[in-house]
């Protein structure tokens, strides 16, 4: 008794009728005299909650306060979670259904693990979900066999791509394969190691952010060029971080520590470069904005502001241009990820088969809605999504649907 317990989005990964045992499991804790504190986005389990307390508005820049504290009688009161609560906002069903085939995957006999000669389908050109309750086979049948068979028939047995260690799970046959040109996993992993990578980076929209300083009349006068603006390459970058802004200072025993740079304070690029101007802006400036700021500071730069268009859509509306990769938890670095392929997706990449594991982990109802709009676009451009999901909002949103279990 007591106690305080505090849980981060413990629903992350359970099916419904699991959540139900957690809640239970969670009352029970209180009923014996201890208090408990979930940080949560699943509706289901707000609505269990004794007391309430939403954070808002929104995110990063426009977040930060707090804009409801009640009982959970008062909950249509918060502004943003109550709307979606009472139903009053909701994710919409699609207005229709895309027609399934001619083109699908067939994959049979799946027996790796505990699955018992399982025949998958999966229709092309669609959005399928995987669901089940946790340990159903979910990740082996969809990850250890699927993936990995449809990576060896792309790509040969001893591809790069095959991951190191990990074979092909068992199975009999597979076919269809064919249609599609590449299969690629979007998931929580970082997208870089290094702090100098960021979301511009990425998205290879910094490229753009240094013609556009190259060709500021200050820039051209010095006969500076897209390169004096990088902070990877020697020339206008700061040289005592190269172009970090910061150093790196190793701590014995302990994790390794970053400092400001002195030499620049922390701005990257020598005085000079920093002259340049554009819309008042320097280039470090720039680097500060946040996406929906950038994607107003740049209202004529149409390349640019396509990508920065595509981050928005992702949710990422909040994160500044400059952050370090480093810094940007699982879900961003999926949606991350996600805005990447939608950016070129357009250019030439053929038809692939996309594959996420519980993309919506971390997101608010009202940004799986956005995240929503994301998959139709991936899907028009003629791709094909098989989801993991425990979200009953996703799995409503998708095409087919694959049910594992019973248990
Ligand atoms: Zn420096």
């Amino acid at each position: 008794v007591d106690t305080l317990y505090v849980l981060d989005e413990p629903s992350i990964g359970l099916h419904s009728r699991d959540m139900d045992r957690l809640l239970t499991l969670l009352r029970r804790l209180r009923t014996t005299g201890n208090t408990v504190i979930v940080v949560e986005h699943d509706p289901e389990a707000i609505r269990a909650a004794d007391y309430m307390i939403e954070l808002g508005p929104l995110s990063g820049e426009k977040g930060g306060q707090l804009v409801f504290a009640g009982p959970a009688a008062r909950v249509n009161e918060s502004p943003l979670t109550g709307a979606y609560l009472t139903g009053e906002k909701e994710i919409p069903l699609p207005e229709s259904r895309r027609r399934l085939g001619p083109r699908w995957i067939t994959l049979t006999g799946a027996r790796e693990h505990n699955l018992k000669g399982v025949d998958l389908r999966i229709p092309l050109g669609a959005i399928t979900a995987i669901t089940g309750v946790s340990g159903s086979g979910k990740s082996t049948l969809v990850h250890d066999v699927m993936l990995r068979a449809i990576e060896t028939r792309l790509h040969g047995e001893h591809s790069a791509k095959q991951h190191l260690g990990e074979r092909v799970g068992a199975y009999d046959s597979i076919s269809g394969v064919d249609a599609i040109d590449d299969i690629v996993e979007i998931d929580q992993s970082p997208i870089g190691k290094s702090p100098r990578s960021n979301p511009v980076t990425y998205v290879k929209a910094y490229d753009e952010i240094r013609r556009i300083f190259a060709d500021a009349p200050l820039a051209r006068q010095r006969r500076y060029t897209p390169g004096t603006f990088s902070f990877n390459v020697a020339g206008g970058r700061c040289e005592t971080c190269e172009g970090a802004g910061y150093l790196e200072v190793e701590m014995v025993f302990m994790a390794d520590v970053f400092v400001p740079c002195d030499e620049c304070g922390g701005k990257r690029f020598k005085p000079a470069v920093l002259e340049v101007k554009v819309n008042n802006r320097t280039i470090y400036d720039v680097l500060q904005l946040t996406i929906d700021e950038a994607i107003r500071a740049f209202p004529r730069e149409e390349k640019l502001g396509q990508a920065l268009w595509h981050l928005q859509q992702v949710g990422l509306g909040y994160l500044r241009l400059g952050q370090p990769a480093t810094t940007l938890s699982g879900g961003e670095a999926q949606r991350l990820k996600i805005a990447r392929e939608l950016i070129f997706s357009g250019r030439g990449t053929g038809s692939r088969l996309y594959l996420m594991d519980e993309p919506t982990t971390g997101l608010h109802l009202d940004d799986i809605r956005k995240l929503a709009g994301v998959f139709d676009r991936l899907v028009d451009a003629g791709h094909t999504l098989v989801l993991i999901e425990h979200n009953l909002d996703v799995i409503k949103l998708a095409d087919w649907v694959v049910d594992l279990g019973p248990e």
